[in-house]
């Protein structure tokens, strides 16, 4: 029997769960069954202010800790996730509908590396010492900004409440969550885990609530960052929001990224990657490989070896280990999808595979592929956010490295060949933050994450998120008398 998974309330504020029954309700729906599986209530604004000033009240005594001490609290909450990983990942199952198959191995999994991680560089979050002439000398401290927002998207919820709550706090900040309302289960279990681990109350809240409760976040002004995972649009508005108050921002948004397929690429691993960059979690990642761009010669074996492939999906019961496609995370989403599907065929695409939707309970939908493909489709160059695959054709490297880069986004990229200085030379000249070669979408938490161009600002995993989740103060210590003009 999977767990019950009903929260004990809908908002985790100052170490305890709260509820506010005046809240607009959000019911939560089991993408597998249409079921109704829970309900929470939309942060009222005296939720949205108590989760404030308890981040707010937290900070200060957080910071002051020692690094070592804070990362005890993120390491003990990684061992914490890693003994209920089942629990989580099923848990992580009711709230998007991806496979246990997925969720047993990347959810509570990867949020539990990214506390490991952080908790692990807490305490080596050092400044400089910068020497001047005469003895002279600057110092560096690294401070935490205050508190910080996270608002985060449906796919991977326990992921990016961790992924942005575990450089926070790692740093000395405090954080407010604000998970999607398509999703609002996993963080919460975040948090109290924290708190299990000894987090102090305050350190890690969250609060539900739509577009307007993470609206109202971004614009207070005892926030001192936002940190989004969303689509473009909302991206701009967040990021255009937090500007009027010059907050730090990290922007992980949207993409329509190129996998390019040479005609020397192991055709079987170029496949897999395909795969995992357009079906995996039902086609629901940011960093997709959407575009694929496949060399003319083997255009016929790759569509045939991908069909081949496609066939051995198991669509079924997420919580069937078995089970390796689920269905879409709502019922909205699916529609978004469709209508991209009907648009390909009415551009002139070819439907290669796939293409309808699988009746029954559900948001349940077949893996596609498009073939013959063109770059102006809209099938090529908007962001579909489900398990629609573009195949286009291409012949020459200069030619596709142009193709690729066409476009607004920049997420990823990613190149199969065999030949090393042409996969080397080309990934070079994608214009995207996370890419690929000869593998696609693996995304450890030591590596750099995150967008250039329309997809984003900022990144997130490894060293570099540090400094999106703090500043560095510079002191100048004289060590002689001061010479003045006059
Ligand atoms: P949305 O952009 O719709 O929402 C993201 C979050 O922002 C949600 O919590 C949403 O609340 C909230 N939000 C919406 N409007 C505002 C606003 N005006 N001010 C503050 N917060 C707001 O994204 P989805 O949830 O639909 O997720 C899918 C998108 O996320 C895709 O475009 C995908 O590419 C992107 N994504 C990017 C990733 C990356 O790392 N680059 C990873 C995963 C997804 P609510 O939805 O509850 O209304």
């Amino acid at each position: 029997m999977p767990i019950d998974p009903k929260p004990t309330a809908s908002h985790y504020i100052n170490g305890e769960y709260v509820e506010d029954t005046a809240g607009t309700p959000i019911d939560v729906i089991y993408a597998a069954t249409g079921e109704k599986i829970a309900q929470v209530h939309s942060a009222t604004p005296e939720i949205i202010d108590r989760a404030l000033n308890a981040a707010r009240d937290a900070q200060a005594a957080w910071a002051a800790l020692t690094g070592t001490e804070r990362g005890r609290v993120l390491r003990r909450a990684a061992d914490i996730m890693r003994a209920r990983n089942r629990e989580l990942s099923e848990l992580e199952t009711y709230d998007t509908g991806k496979p246990l198959q997925e969720t047993l191995y990347v959810d509570a999994t990867s949020a539990a590396d990214a506390l490991e991680y952080f908790g692990g560089l807490a305490g080596a979050l050092t400044g400089e010492y910068i020497p001047q002439p005469g003895g002279d000398f600057v110092y560096t401290m690294r401070k935490p900004l205050g508190v910080c927002v996270g608002l985060g998207a449906w796919n991977y919820p326990t992921q990016i409440s961790c992924w942005k709550g575990a450089p926070a706090l790692a740093c000395g900040n405090t954080m407010v969550f604000k998970p999607s309302e398509t999703t609002p289960l996993c963080a919460l279990k975040v948090a109290e885990i924290l708190t299990e681990a000894g987090a102090p109350p305050g350190v890690y809240n969250v609060v539900q609530g739509l577009g307007d409760v993470g609206a109202a976040l971004t614009t207070d002004p005892r926030v001192a960052k936002v940190s989004l995972t969303g689509s473009v649009p909302t991206g701009k508005k967040v990021y255009s929001a937090a500007a009027a108050q010059m907050k730090h921002v990290t922007m992980e948004l949207g993409g329509k990224s190129p996998l390019i397929i040479f005609d020397d690429a192991d055709l079987e691993n170029a496949v897999s990657g395909a795969i995992l960059g357009n079906f995996y979690s039902t086609g629901q990642v940011c960093s997709n490989g959407t575009r694929v761009f496949v060399h003319k010669a083997i255009k016929a074996a790759f569509l045939k070896r991908m069909a081949e492939r496609l066939d051995g999906a198991v669509i079924g019961d997420p919580m069937d280990e078995a089970t390796s496609f689920g269905p879409m995370v709502s019922a909205a989403q699916r529609e978004i999808v469709l209508g991209y599907i009907e648009k390909g065929k009415e551009e002139g695409a070819t439907l290669a595979y796939g293409g309808a939707v699988i009746e029954g309970p559900g948001n349940y939908i077949q893996p596609t592929i498009f073939a013959d493909v063109t770059d102006d489709m809209t099938i090529a160059r908007e962001e579909i956010f489900g398990p629609v695959m573009a195949v286009l054709d291409f012949e020459e490297e200069d030619e596709v490295i142009a193709r690729a880069n066409d476009t607004e986004f920049g997420l990823s990229g990613g190149v199969f060949t065999q030949d090393l200085t042409r996969a080397h030379r080309v990934i070079a000249a994608v214009d995207a933050g996370t890419c690929y070669i000869n593998t696609y979408n693996l995304a450890p938490v030591e590596a750099p994450f995150g967008g250039m161009k329309g997809s984003g600002v900022g990144r997130e995993n490894s060293k570099e998120a540090i400094n999106s989740y703090s500043e560095v103060k510079a002191v100048y210590v004289a060590m002689n008398d001061v010479e003045a003009p006059f």
